[in-house]
């Protein structure tokens, strides 16, 4: 089977971690594995995925891959709003690539044992909502300063969640700023 990133390399029998079987890539070194045998070894394995202590860069595929045994598009899927990285996955066959080092991220991000909701609509709306609140903070800050905007959300989420939010919402809002001034 050629490889479906580099289309230079042949897919080799391979274990990921010695815990579940993939093919990897004797070329650009990524891995091709199915999610029946992830789902295995997550399900009935008591073995541990090994922690590494060399920092392996992790590549990242901009082009779309062709899934090798349907020959359908692969969906590209954000891991999380921490990295860039996006996992591959063919639908059709239920199948994994990973680039090589995305194993090693999934296991620095502590998601050894969530590559399976990766591909969820919930998960991806989670890294999605994440990266929007994330962006408005950076909105924020930039407009009230570090230290103001941490102290209005502290007072924002204390508001929020007291009994009488709707009273003292009120109390806040009646404040005359232009009398204030003189
Ligand atoms: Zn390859």
């Amino acid at each position: 089977m050629k490889c479906p990133s580099c289309h230079v390399g042949i897919l080799q029998n391979d274990t990921i971690d010695n815990l579940f079987p993939c093919k990897t890539c004797d070329h650009c070194q990524g891995h091709w594995l199915l999610l029946k045998d992830y789902m295995y070894w997550k399900n009935h394995s008591d073995k541990k995925p090994i922690i590494e202590d060399t920092d392996i860069s992790a590549i990242e595929t901009k082009n779309a891959l062709i899934c090798p045994l349907s020959g359908t598009l692969m969906i590209k899927y954000r891991i999380s709003n921490e990295v860039e990285n996006r996992i591959d996955y063919s639908r059709h066959c239920s199948a994994i690539w990973l680039d090589h080092g995305e194993w090693q991220l999934i296991k620095k991000l502590d998601l050894a044992y969530q590559l399976n909701d990766i591909f969820t609509t919930n998960w991806q709306k989670k890294v999605k909502d994440n990266a929007s609140s994330q962006l408005s903070d950076k909105c924020y800050i930039e407009r009230f300063g570090e230290e103001d905007y941490k102290k209005i959300k502290e007072i924002r989420d204390w508001l929020v969640n007291h009994p009488q939010s709707n009273n003292l919402f009120n109390y806040l809002n009646a404040i005359n700023f232009s009398n204030r001034n003189k």
